[in-house]
């Protein structure tokens, strides 16, 4: 008998496949006292020879799927390996203490991590031992008798199932194999959710227990529209998911139909529609689905799929390819927005009780730690500009003051550049994120300052409902259709309005089929989006009238109550 488990509904599409488990396996051992150290010394060198032809694959594949410099780091994994004096002294221990091979290695190495991880103020040694610290976890894999999960090297049609699945796992899943992917925790605003949709994987996520209900190898049909998954389908309900899919994948071609048409309403009315990337790779998906601009790029995954800071140059070379990839259309970029969930294994942050509500983005641009990568970044940026149509925007502004600290050493580095001689371009527009409710609230004295803003409906709705965008119990909270929060974008959107300014979204919500007729009634200028999202609401903007929108939306921010009334008036204005 099939079991059926319900999840959120995080990127559309269906798979039929076996599971496969990104679970860590238990690597615990006992310390024991051994007679034969002979054997002990043989079966340490037999996991180590394991541990090296493993890094070599992986390595490979690294280089192949994501660069040489990410393939670095395996580099050093296989250089821990064979480093005599840590090698010779877990062989000294066994021999002379007598003890297994996992004791003598794990003694040996935590005492190396406790000594690298001391050295503060050298980042070289704090990163060898995280080198350290991988690369035991697998040798001890490998005496254990256990395989230690790799997205990477996943070479055959799977659904993934994991209890969660971080931005940098969910980038080194290759969607020629990866057919789904199911998670226990994670809400449709998580960076992986997110991910999946650009990546064009059918996900569910915050399913609670599916890494609790599966084992590796069954057969799993997944329905990521619907937020279904079941467990050993039967032959019926196998064929009435490949009808699914079928339907699904007509529904595409349909909408590849509208992919070089203009986005009007049924009354003639132009919004622009564009597209949220997170590396320059993600360019194809924006073309393919005929977006107008790119209103949001997440710099920060060009910080995350680094193994240290980007350089000036590194990041110069990206911008100006999803520059000039666009053609002279409008590019948002994000100033980088580290923290949160996206961490960088090379720049130790404080432990925080409250990460989302800590130092993560601008905070971290503006202060001593992160202002010499803000200028960085701004510098490639500056020099990027003169390649297309640059515009950049601020994440996380909760103050007036903090948008004029960024602004002037923008215009600091500017003027550097200037005096340089080196060329920039003159009419980047500088924007905010409206993401937190203090910016929305104020938005009418923004407005005089910004040139633009674009709503991050994710985290604006975590901040105004506290509730947890990650958090599956608090879910039924995550509510973008509640009044408040729809009166929070109105007065972001008539405050811009009032200045001659424009007002776009870049949070899920600009996408989401139910809130596209009401935000077209506010007078949302921009609205952008994950690429697979862009053809639909192309195709749902053509049958909208903008008055009979402003109509919608008027009665949704003055008359309802609740989200539910709000959506019973969409169904009523959009048949
Ligand atoms: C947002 O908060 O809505 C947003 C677009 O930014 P991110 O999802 O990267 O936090
Ligand atoms: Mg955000």
């Amino acid at each position: 008998m099939s079991d059926t488990l319900k999840g959120i509904a995080a990127s559309d599409g269906v798979a039929v496949a076996k599971a496969y488990m990104l679970v860590q396996p238990d690597l615990s051992f006992n310390k024991k006292s051994v007679t034969d150290t002979d054997s002990e010394l043989k079966r340490l060198d037999d996991a180590l020879t394991q541990s090296v032809s493993e890094l070599q694959v992986i390595r490979n594949k690294a280089a192949e799927n994501l660069g040489e410099e990410e393939a670095q780091v395996f580099d050093a994994h296989m250089m821990v390996l064979s480093d005599p004096e840590l090698i010779g002294q877990i062989k000294e221990n066994i021999k002379t203490k007598a003890v297994n091979a996992e004791s003598a290695l794990k003694e040996v190495t935590d005492s190396f991590i406790v000594i690298f991880e001391g050295m503060e103020d050298n980042p070289y040694m704090q990163e060898r031992a995280a080198d350290i610290k991988d690369v035991t976890k697998r040798v001890l894999a490998h005496l254990l008798g256990v395989t230690l999960p790799n997205p990477a090297m996943i070479n055959e049609q799977v659904i993934v199932v994991a209890h969660d699945l971080t931005p940098s796992d969910t980038a080194q899943l290759d969607g020629k194999f990866v057919q789904a992917f199911v998670t226990d925790v994670g809400g449709r605003t998580s960076h992986s959710a997110i991910m999946a949709r650009s990546l064009e994987i059918p996900a569910i996520v915050g399913t609670r227990e599916i890494t609790q209900k599966v084992t590796a190898g069954q057969m799993l049909a997944v329905d990521g529209a619907a937020g279904v998954v079941i467990i050993e389908p039967t032959e019926d309900e196998i064929s009435s998911f490949k009808e699914k899919k079928s339907v699904f994948v007509a529904q595409k071609i349909e909408l590849e139909k509208l992919k070089n048409t203009e986005t009007l309403t049924q009354d003639g009315v132009h919004f622009e529609l564009a597209a949220n990337i997170g590396t320059p790779k993600d360019l194809d998906g924006v073309i393919n689905n005929g977006a107008e601009a790119i209103g949001l790029y997440r710099t920060e995954f060009l910080y995350m799929d680094s193994p240290d800071f980007p350089t000036e140059e590194a990041q110069f070379k990206a911008y100006k390819a999803v520059l000039e990839g666009m053609e002279g259309k409008p590019v948002v970029v994000r100033t980088m927005d580290i923290g949160g969930d996206k961490k960088l294994p090379y720049l130790t942050l404080p432990e925080e009780m409250n990460p989302f509500l800590g130092y993560r983005a601008l905070r971290i641009s503006l202060s001593d730690l992160g202002e010499g990568m803000f200028r960085t970044q701004l510098r490639a940026l500056l020099r990027a500009s003169v390649f297309g149509h640059l515009r950049i925007m601020f994440p996380m502004v909760a103050t007036v003051g903090e948008f004029k600290n960024a602004k002037a050493i923008f215009d600091e580095e500017k003027a550097k550049l200037v005096a340089e001689k080196i060329d920039v371009a003159d009419d980047i527009q500088l924007g905010i994120m409206i993401e937190i409710p203090a910016a929305a609230v104020l938005a009418d004295k923004f407005a005089k300052h910004v040139d633009f803003f674009s709503i991050g409906t994710n985290d604006l709705i975590q901040y105004t409902m506290a509730a947890d965008r990650m958090n599956e119990e608090v879910s039924y909270l995550y509510q973008p259709y509640n009044p408040s929060i729809l009166r929070l974008i109105k007065h972001v959107i008539d405050s811009a309005h009032a200045e001659g300014k424009w007002a776009g979204m870049c949070g899920e919500m600009a996408g989401d089929q139910m809130a596209v007729p009401i935000l077209v009634g506010l007078g949302l200028d921009e609205f952008s989006m994950s690429a697979t999202s862009v053809l639909k609401t192309r195709s749902l903007m053509s049958r909208l009238d903008t008055k009979k929108m402003a109509e919608l939306a008027n009665k949704a921010v003055n008359d309802c109550d609740t989200l539910e009334e709000v959506v019973a008036l969409v169904n009523e204005y959009v048949k």
